[in-house]
Protein backbone atom coordinates (compact mmCIF):
# COMPACT_ATOMS: atom_id res chain seq x y z
CA UNK A 1 0.00 0.00 0.00
CA UNK A 2 1.64 3.25 -0.92
CA UNK A 3 0.25 6.12 1.29
CA UNK A 4 -0.92 9.52 -0.21
CA UNK A 5 2.09 11.85 -0.73
CA UNK A 6 0.77 15.64 -0.21
CA UNK A 7 2.74 18.49 -0.27
CA UNK A 8 2.89 20.73 2.91
CA UNK A 9 3.42 23.46 1.07
CA UNK A 10 0.14 23.22 -0.48
CA UNK A 11 -2.09 22.62 2.86
CA UNK A 12 -0.16 26.11 3.83
CA UNK A 13 -0.91 28.09 0.45
CA UNK A 14 -4.83 27.07 0.51
CA UNK A 15 -5.53 28.90 3.84
CA UNK A 16 -4.68 32.40 2.15
CA UNK A 17 -8.49 33.23 1.07
CA UNK A 18 -8.24 35.40 4.02
CA UNK A 19 -6.17 39.04 3.52
CA UNK A 20 -4.86 41.25 6.19
CA UNK A 21 -7.60 44.78 6.43
CA UNK A 22 -4.40 46.53 5.85
CA UNK A 23 -3.19 44.71 2.62
CA UNK A 24 -2.19 46.50 -0.33
CA UNK A 25 -4.79 46.88 -2.83
CA UNK A 26 -4.66 44.88 -5.91
CA UNK A 27 -6.07 46.80 -8.87
CA UNK A 28 -7.17 45.64 -12.05
CA UNK A 29 -4.56 45.27 -14.95
CA UNK A 30 -6.97 46.99 -17.31
CA UNK A 31 -8.88 49.58 -15.77
CA UNK A 32 -6.87 50.35 -12.53
CA UNK A 33 -9.80 49.81 -10.43
CA UNK A 34 -9.53 48.26 -6.95
CA UNK A 35 -10.67 44.60 -6.99
CA UNK A 36 -12.84 43.91 -4.32
CA UNK A 37 -14.46 40.55 -5.46
CA UNK A 38 -12.02 36.92 -4.61
CA UNK A 39 -13.28 34.34 -6.76
CA UNK A 40 -10.53 31.26 -7.07
CA UNK A 41 -7.42 31.04 -4.82
CA UNK A 42 -5.17 28.27 -5.75
CA UNK A 43 -2.49 28.54 -3.05
CA UNK A 44 0.99 29.01 -3.65
CA UNK A 45 2.32 27.46 -7.12
CA UNK A 46 5.04 27.11 -9.41
CA UNK A 47 4.63 28.40 -12.62
CA UNK A 48 2.96 26.08 -14.69
CA UNK A 49 4.58 25.59 -17.89
CA UNK A 50 8.30 25.50 -15.74
CA UNK A 51 8.87 21.57 -16.84
CA UNK A 52 11.89 20.86 -15.32
CA UNK A 53 15.25 18.52 -15.79
CA UNK A 54 15.00 16.70 -12.71
CA UNK A 55 13.03 15.70 -9.35
CA UNK A 56 14.83 17.59 -7.18
CA UNK A 57 14.46 21.01 -9.64
CA UNK A 58 10.75 20.44 -10.16
CA UNK A 59 10.19 20.06 -6.14
CA UNK A 60 12.08 23.33 -5.96
CA UNK A 61 10.72 25.48 -7.89
CA UNK A 62 9.45 28.70 -6.50
CA UNK A 63 6.04 29.01 -5.92
CA UNK A 64 3.96 32.26 -5.95
CA UNK A 65 0.37 32.83 -4.81
CA UNK A 66 -2.68 31.78 -7.35
CA UNK A 67 -5.58 34.08 -6.81
CA UNK A 68 -8.42 34.90 -9.33
CA UNK A 69 -10.32 38.13 -8.86
CA UNK A 70 -13.21 40.15 -10.45
CA UNK A 71 -13.15 43.39 -11.38
CA UNK A 72 -16.83 45.00 -11.04
CA UNK A 73 -15.74 48.20 -13.11
CA UNK A 74 -14.56 46.42 -16.62
CA UNK A 75 -15.56 42.68 -15.91
CA UNK A 76 -11.86 41.30 -16.48
CA UNK A 77 -11.55 38.81 -14.40
CA UNK A 78 -7.46 38.67 -13.34
CA UNK A 79 -4.70 36.58 -11.57
CA UNK A 80 -2.62 39.12 -8.87
CA UNK A 81 0.39 39.66 -10.73
CA UNK A 82 2.71 38.45 -8.47
CA UNK A 83 5.68 36.99 -10.66
CA UNK A 84 8.32 38.88 -12.28
CA UNK A 85 7.31 39.30 -15.82
CA UNK A 86 10.83 37.96 -17.50
CA UNK A 87 10.53 34.67 -15.37
CA UNK A 88 7.14 33.85 -17.02
CA UNK A 89 8.34 34.69 -20.92
CA UNK A 90 10.96 31.84 -21.96
CA UNK A 91 11.14 29.14 -24.29
CA UNK A 92 7.33 28.20 -24.85
CA UNK A 93 7.60 24.18 -24.70
CA UNK A 94 4.11 24.25 -26.37
CA UNK A 95 3.97 23.29 -29.82
CA UNK A 96 0.51 23.70 -30.89
CA UNK A 97 0.91 20.84 -33.96
CA UNK A 98 0.86 18.24 -31.45
CA UNK A 99 -2.62 17.47 -31.01
CA UNK A 100 -4.45 16.04 -34.05
CA UNK A 101 -7.82 17.39 -32.67
CA UNK A 102 -6.79 21.25 -32.68
CA UNK A 103 -5.20 20.45 -36.35
CA UNK A 104 -8.55 19.92 -37.51
CA UNK A 105 -10.10 22.56 -35.71
CA UNK A 106 -7.76 25.24 -37.41
CA UNK A 107 -8.01 23.68 -40.95
CA UNK A 108 -11.78 24.09 -40.56
CA UNK A 109 -11.36 27.34 -39.12
CA UNK A 110 -9.01 28.63 -42.23
CA UNK A 111 -11.33 27.19 -44.49
CA UNK A 112 -14.87 28.62 -43.12
CA UNK A 113 -12.90 32.12 -42.84
CA UNK A 114 -11.41 32.06 -46.91
CA UNK A 115 -15.45 31.35 -47.61
CA UNK A 116 -17.16 33.99 -45.71
CA UNK A 117 -14.34 36.78 -46.25
CA UNK A 118 -13.41 35.70 -49.61
CA UNK A 119 -9.93 35.63 -49.14
CA UNK A 120 -7.67 35.04 -51.64
CA UNK A 121 -4.09 36.12 -53.32
CA UNK A 122 -4.39 39.82 -52.54
CA UNK A 123 -4.81 39.50 -49.07
CA UNK A 124 -2.67 39.09 -46.35
CA UNK A 125 -3.76 36.58 -43.09
CA UNK A 126 -1.95 37.47 -40.24
CA UNK A 127 -1.62 35.46 -36.73
CA UNK A 128 -0.78 36.91 -33.50
CA UNK A 129 0.86 34.08 -31.62
CA UNK A 130 1.16 32.01 -34.62
CA UNK A 131 3.31 29.35 -32.48
CA UNK A 132 4.69 26.58 -34.83
CA UNK A 133 2.47 27.52 -38.59
CA UNK A 134 0.06 25.26 -37.59
CA UNK A 135 -2.81 27.11 -38.44
CA UNK A 136 -1.36 29.34 -41.36
CA UNK A 137 0.05 26.45 -42.84
CA UNK A 138 -3.89 25.51 -44.22
CA UNK A 139 -3.95 29.54 -45.40
CA UNK A 140 -0.65 28.83 -47.52
CA UNK A 141 -2.47 25.56 -48.89
CA UNK A 142 -4.90 27.68 -50.47
CA UNK A 143 -2.93 30.38 -51.92
CA UNK A 144 -3.74 33.16 -49.74
CA UNK A 145 -0.74 34.80 -47.92
CA UNK A 146 0.52 34.82 -44.65
CA UNK A 147 2.44 35.94 -41.89
CA UNK A 148 3.19 34.85 -38.21
CA UNK A 149 4.01 36.83 -35.69
CA UNK A 150 5.48 34.77 -32.76
CA UNK A 151 7.86 35.84 -29.30
CA UNK A 152 9.06 32.44 -28.46
CA UNK A 153 12.25 32.24 -30.92
CA UNK A 154 12.21 27.86 -30.80
CA UNK A 155 8.93 27.44 -32.42
CA UNK A 156 8.79 30.34 -34.67
CA UNK A 157 11.63 28.54 -35.97
CA UNK A 158 9.92 25.53 -36.62
CA UNK A 159 7.54 27.48 -38.59
CA UNK A 160 10.14 29.46 -40.84
CA UNK A 161 11.67 26.12 -41.19
CA UNK A 162 8.57 24.83 -42.38
CA UNK A 163 7.81 28.05 -45.06
CA UNK A 164 5.80 30.00 -43.32
CA UNK A 165 6.60 33.57 -42.56
CA UNK A 166 7.11 34.64 -39.10
CA UNK A 167 8.04 37.57 -37.46
CA UNK A 168 9.63 36.75 -34.00
CA UNK A 169 7.84 39.81 -32.45
CA UNK A 170 6.13 40.09 -28.84
CA UNK A 171 2.66 42.05 -30.45
CA UNK A 172 1.38 44.94 -29.24
CA UNK A 173 0.67 48.52 -30.39
CA UNK A 174 4.27 49.41 -31.01
CA UNK A 175 4.71 46.60 -33.19
CA UNK A 176 1.60 46.67 -35.30
CA UNK A 177 3.18 50.22 -35.88
CA UNK A 178 6.14 48.97 -37.01
CA UNK A 179 4.53 46.52 -38.76
CA UNK A 180 2.36 48.84 -40.70
CA UNK A 181 5.01 51.16 -41.52
CA UNK A 182 6.96 48.01 -43.43
CA UNK A 183 3.06 48.37 -45.24
CA UNK A 184 2.35 45.01 -43.75
CA UNK A 185 -1.31 46.01 -42.35
CA UNK A 186 -3.86 42.59 -42.26
CA UNK A 187 -7.16 41.59 -44.30
CA UNK A 188 -7.58 39.35 -41.76
CA UNK A 189 -5.88 38.64 -38.13
CA UNK A 190 -6.35 36.04 -35.84
CA UNK A 191 -5.62 35.19 -32.22
CA UNK A 192 -5.98 31.92 -31.06
CA UNK A 193 -5.54 31.28 -27.22
CA UNK A 194 -3.26 34.16 -26.89
CA UNK A 195 -5.38 36.71 -25.17
CA UNK A 196 -5.47 34.97 -21.80
CA UNK A 197 -1.69 35.61 -21.73
CA UNK A 198 -1.30 39.08 -22.95
CA UNK A 199 0.22 41.01 -20.05
CA UNK A 200 -1.34 43.89 -20.75
CA UNK A 201 -4.87 43.53 -22.76
CA UNK A 202 -4.97 47.29 -23.65
CA UNK A 203 -2.39 47.59 -25.59
CA UNK A 204 -2.84 44.54 -27.44
CA UNK A 205 -6.02 45.80 -28.35
CA UNK A 206 -4.44 48.70 -29.56
CA UNK A 207 -2.23 46.92 -31.88
CA UNK A 208 -5.25 44.91 -33.17
CA UNK A 209 -6.96 48.11 -34.00
CA UNK A 210 -3.33 49.59 -35.30
CA UNK A 211 -2.79 46.84 -37.86
CA UNK A 212 -6.12 45.95 -38.96
CA UNK A 213 -7.05 47.24 -42.43
CA UNK A 214 -10.36 49.56 -42.99
CA UNK A 215 -13.10 46.42 -43.86
CA UNK A 216 -10.38 43.50 -42.14
CA UNK A 217 -11.76 41.17 -39.64
CA UNK A 218 -10.05 40.24 -36.21
CA UNK A 219 -11.18 36.88 -34.50
CA UNK A 220 -10.38 36.08 -31.46
CA UNK A 221 -10.63 32.83 -29.48
CA UNK A 222 -10.40 32.44 -25.73
CA UNK A 223 -11.92 29.62 -23.09
CA UNK A 224 -15.26 31.28 -22.12
CA UNK A 225 -15.27 32.23 -18.60
CA UNK A 226 -18.89 31.30 -18.63
CA UNK A 227 -17.58 27.77 -19.52
CA UNK A 228 -15.06 27.90 -16.99
CA UNK A 229 -17.23 28.65 -14.45
CA UNK A 230 -20.20 26.25 -15.12
CA UNK A 231 -17.58 23.11 -15.63
CA UNK A 232 -15.35 24.15 -12.32
CA UNK A 233 -12.86 24.27 -14.85
CA UNK A 234 -10.66 25.85 -12.17
CA UNK A 235 -7.41 23.95 -13.65
CA UNK A 236 -7.32 27.09 -16.50
CA UNK A 237 -6.54 29.17 -13.56
CA UNK A 238 -2.24 29.50 -13.73
CA UNK A 239 -0.29 32.64 -13.13
CA UNK A 240 0.59 32.65 -17.42
CA UNK A 241 -3.14 32.85 -18.28
CA UNK A 242 -3.47 36.98 -16.84
CA UNK A 243 -6.72 37.11 -17.76
CA UNK A 244 -10.38 34.78 -17.77
CA UNK A 245 -12.60 36.41 -20.12
CA UNK A 246 -16.62 36.88 -21.04
CA UNK A 247 -17.70 38.93 -23.99
CA UNK A 248 -18.56 41.38 -21.71
CA UNK A 249 -15.06 41.87 -20.61
CA UNK A 250 -13.62 41.47 -24.22
CA UNK A 251 -16.43 43.79 -26.10
CA UNK A 252 -15.81 46.80 -23.72
CA UNK A 253 -11.93 46.53 -24.11
CA UNK A 254 -11.89 46.36 -28.62
CA UNK A 255 -14.66 48.90 -28.00
CA UNK A 256 -12.20 51.17 -26.04
CA UNK A 257 -10.09 51.11 -29.35
CA UNK A 258 -13.07 52.00 -31.74
CA UNK A 259 -13.54 48.19 -32.57
CA UNK A 260 -17.07 46.46 -32.21
CA UNK A 261 -17.43 43.07 -32.26
CA UNK A 262 -20.17 41.91 -34.92
CA UNK A 263 -20.39 38.29 -33.97
CA UNK A 264 -19.67 35.41 -32.04
CA UNK A 265 -19.70 31.45 -32.10
CA UNK A 266 -19.06 28.99 -29.15
CA UNK A 267 -16.67 26.00 -29.76
CA UNK A 268 -15.61 22.86 -27.85
CA UNK A 269 -12.11 23.65 -28.07
CA UNK A 270 -10.20 24.02 -24.49
CA UNK A 271 -13.43 23.42 -22.57
CA UNK A 272 -15.76 25.70 -24.20
CA UNK A 273 -14.42 28.67 -26.07
CA UNK A 274 -15.88 31.56 -27.96
CA UNK A 275 -14.64 32.67 -30.99
CA UNK A 276 -15.44 36.44 -30.81
CA UNK A 277 -15.53 38.52 -34.67
CA UNK A 278 -14.59 42.00 -34.28
CA UNK A 279 -14.13 44.91 -37.57
CA UNK A 280 -13.22 48.88 -36.75
CA UNK A 281 -16.67 50.13 -36.04
CA UNK A 282 -17.38 51.33 -38.66
CA UNK A 283 -17.01 48.80 -41.79
CA UNK A 284 -19.30 47.06 -43.44
CA UNK A 285 -19.73 43.90 -41.55
CA UNK A 286 -23.17 43.58 -39.79
CA UNK A 287 -23.47 42.90 -36.08
CA UNK A 288 -25.47 39.49 -35.84
CA UNK A 289 -27.98 38.52 -33.16
CA UNK A 290 -25.82 35.85 -31.29
CA UNK A 291 -23.00 39.33 -30.23
CA UNK A 292 -26.55 40.10 -28.07
CA UNK A 293 -27.91 36.77 -26.69
CA UNK A 294 -24.03 35.86 -25.52
CA UNK A 295 -24.22 39.36 -23.65
CA UNK A 296 -27.70 38.52 -22.44
CA UNK A 297 -26.36 35.32 -21.14
CA UNK A 298 -23.24 36.57 -19.61
CA UNK A 299 -25.34 38.57 -17.65
CA UNK A 300 -27.98 35.89 -16.47
CA UNK A 301 -25.23 34.05 -14.91
CA UNK A 302 -24.20 37.37 -12.88
CA UNK A 303 -20.83 38.05 -14.82
CA UNK A 304 -21.17 41.55 -14.18
CA UNK A 305 -21.63 41.67 -10.89
CA UNK A 306 -19.83 39.71 -7.67
CA UNK A 307 -22.42 37.32 -7.01
CA UNK A 308 -21.51 34.94 -10.20
CA UNK A 309 -17.84 34.37 -8.64
CA UNK A 310 -19.71 33.54 -5.59
CA UNK A 311 -19.36 29.80 -4.28
CA UNK A 312 -16.95 28.74 -6.93
CA UNK A 313 -13.90 27.71 -4.52
CA UNK A 314 -16.15 25.63 -2.02
CA UNK A 315 -16.68 23.64 -5.56
CA UNK A 316 -13.25 23.45 -6.05
CA UNK A 317 -12.48 22.34 -2.65
CA UNK A 318 -14.81 19.56 -3.15
CA UNK A 319 -13.26 18.01 -6.55
CA UNK A 320 -9.90 17.92 -4.51
CA UNK A 321 -11.95 15.65 -1.72
CA UNK A 322 -13.77 13.48 -4.12
CA UNK A 323 -10.00 12.72 -6.34
CA UNK A 324 -7.95 12.32 -3.36
CA UNK A 325 -10.14 10.31 -1.86
CA UNK A 326 -10.37 8.37 -4.93
CA UNK A 327 -6.50 8.05 -4.90
CA UNK A 328 -6.38 6.93 -2.13
CA UNK A 329 -8.64 3.90 -2.27
CA UNK A 330 -6.82 2.92 -5.62
CA UNK A 331 -3.53 3.21 -3.84
CA UNK A 332 -5.17 0.80 -0.54
CA UNK A 333 -6.02 -1.81 -2.93
CA UNK A 334 -2.67 -1.90 -5.17
CA UNK A 335 -3.56 -0.24 -7.98
CA UNK A 336 -1.42 2.07 -10.05
CA UNK A 337 -2.69 5.09 -11.77
CA UNK A 338 -0.93 7.05 -14.34
CA UNK A 339 -1.73 10.36 -16.28
CA UNK A 340 -1.89 11.36 -19.59
CA UNK A 341 -1.30 15.27 -20.67
CA UNK A 342 1.34 17.25 -19.11
CA UNK A 343 -0.09 20.65 -19.98
CA UNK A 344 -0.12 23.64 -17.50
CA UNK A 345 -3.60 22.85 -16.48
CA UNK A 346 -2.25 18.83 -15.02
CA UNK A 347 0.06 21.36 -13.05
CA UNK A 348 -2.52 23.62 -11.44
CA UNK A 349 -4.68 20.57 -10.76
CA UNK A 350 -2.26 18.66 -9.52
CA UNK A 351 -0.49 20.99 -7.60
CA UNK A 352 -3.70 22.13 -5.90
CA UNK A 353 -4.21 18.82 -4.67
CA UNK A 354 -0.75 18.50 -3.26
CA UNK A 355 0.09 15.85 -5.02
CA UNK A 356 3.89 14.63 -4.98
CA UNK A 357 5.55 12.24 -7.14
CA UNK A 358 4.85 9.23 -5.14
CA UNK A 359 0.87 9.40 -5.64
CA UNK A 360 1.50 9.30 -9.34
CA UNK A 361 4.28 7.50 -10.77
CA UNK A 362 4.52 9.09 -14.25
CA UNK A 363 2.66 11.06 -16.77
CA UNK A 364 2.57 10.61 -20.64
CA UNK A 365 2.67 13.23 -23.23
CA UNK A 366 2.96 13.44 -26.81
CA UNK A 367 4.91 16.23 -27.09
CA UNK A 368 9.12 15.49 -27.43
CA UNK A 369 9.78 18.81 -25.46
CA UNK A 370 8.27 17.43 -22.45
CA UNK A 371 9.18 13.88 -22.39
CA UNK A 372 11.67 13.33 -20.02
CA UNK A 373 11.08 16.02 -18.03
CA UNK A 374 9.71 16.28 -14.45
CA UNK A 375 6.08 18.01 -13.84
CA UNK A 376 6.63 21.32 -11.14
CA UNK A 377 6.03 21.33 -7.96
CA UNK A 378 4.58 17.67 -7.84
CA UNK A 379 7.61 16.78 -9.52
CA UNK A 380 6.17 13.83 -11.64
CA UNK A 381 8.05 12.26 -14.19
CA UNK A 382 6.68 12.78 -18.28
CA UNK A 383 7.38 9.68 -20.25
CA UNK A 384 6.31 9.23 -23.66
CA UNK A 385 2.87 7.35 -24.14
CA UNK A 386 4.36 4.27 -24.83
CA UNK A 387 4.79 3.92 -21.17
CA UNK A 388 1.19 3.50 -20.72
CA UNK A 389 1.33 -0.08 -22.67
CA UNK A 390 4.62 -1.37 -21.09
CA UNK A 391 3.63 -0.26 -17.21
CA UNK A 392 -0.14 -1.41 -17.68
CA UNK A 393 -1.70 1.22 -14.67
CA UNK A 394 -5.17 0.25 -13.85
CA UNK A 395 -6.56 4.11 -14.03
CA UNK A 396 -5.54 6.65 -16.61
CA UNK A 397 -6.30 10.10 -15.22
CA UNK A 398 -6.91 12.30 -18.21
CA UNK A 399 -5.66 15.62 -16.99
CA UNK A 400 -6.15 17.57 -20.38
CA UNK A 401 -9.76 16.59 -19.85
CA UNK A 402 -10.82 18.72 -23.30
CA UNK A 403 -9.00 16.21 -24.94
CA UNK A 404 -10.75 13.59 -23.16
CA UNK A 405 -12.68 11.84 -26.39
CA UNK A 406 -9.17 11.99 -28.65
CA UNK A 407 -7.16 10.50 -25.26
CA UNK A 408 -9.58 7.85 -25.14
CA UNK A 409 -9.86 6.90 -28.40
CA UNK A 410 -5.71 7.05 -29.04
CA UNK A 411 -5.42 4.67 -25.98
CA UNK A 412 -8.48 2.41 -26.43
CA UNK A 413 -5.85 -0.49 -25.77
CA UNK A 414 -5.63 0.16 -21.82
CA UNK A 415 -8.87 -1.88 -22.06
CA UNK A 416 -6.93 -5.16 -22.83
CA UNK A 417 -5.99 -4.70 -19.49
CA UNK A 418 -8.97 -3.94 -17.75
CA UNK A 419 -7.80 -0.17 -17.75
CA UNK A 420 -10.03 2.26 -16.96
CA UNK A 421 -9.86 6.47 -17.61
CA UNK A 422 -10.28 8.97 -14.75
CA UNK A 423 -11.49 12.53 -15.07
CA UNK A 424 -11.97 14.46 -12.21
CA UNK A 425 -12.88 17.88 -12.95
CA UNK A 426 -16.04 18.91 -12.94
CA UNK A 427 -16.73 15.74 -10.46
CA UNK A 428 -14.91 12.21 -10.41
CA UNK A 429 -15.69 10.16 -13.47
CA UNK A 430 -14.38 6.63 -14.26
CA UNK A 431 -14.94 5.31 -17.98
ZN1 LIG B 1 -11.05 46.58 -14.53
Amino acid sequence: MTPLHLDPLESEGNQASTEAEDAPEICCQYCRSPLRTKWADLGAQPLANDYMPSRAAARAEPTYPLHARFCDNCFLVQVDRVVPPETIFGDYPYFSSNSASWLDHCERYAAKMIERFSLGSNDLVVEIASNDGYLLQYFMRSGVPVLGIEPAANVALAAIKAGIPTEVLFFGEQTARQLVAGGLAADHLSAKNVLAHVPDIGDFARGVATILKPEAVFTVEFPHLLRTIEGLQFDQIYHEHFSYLSLLAVSRILSDQGLRVFDVEQLETHGGSLRVYACHDGAHHETTSSVQDMLDAERAAQLDRPEGYHGFEARMQQVRGEFLAFLEHAHQTGKVVAGYGAAAKGNTFLNYCGLAAASLPFIVDRSPAKVGRFMPGSGVKILDVQAIDEVQPDYLLVLSWNLRQEIMSQMASISDWGGKFVTAIPYLQIF
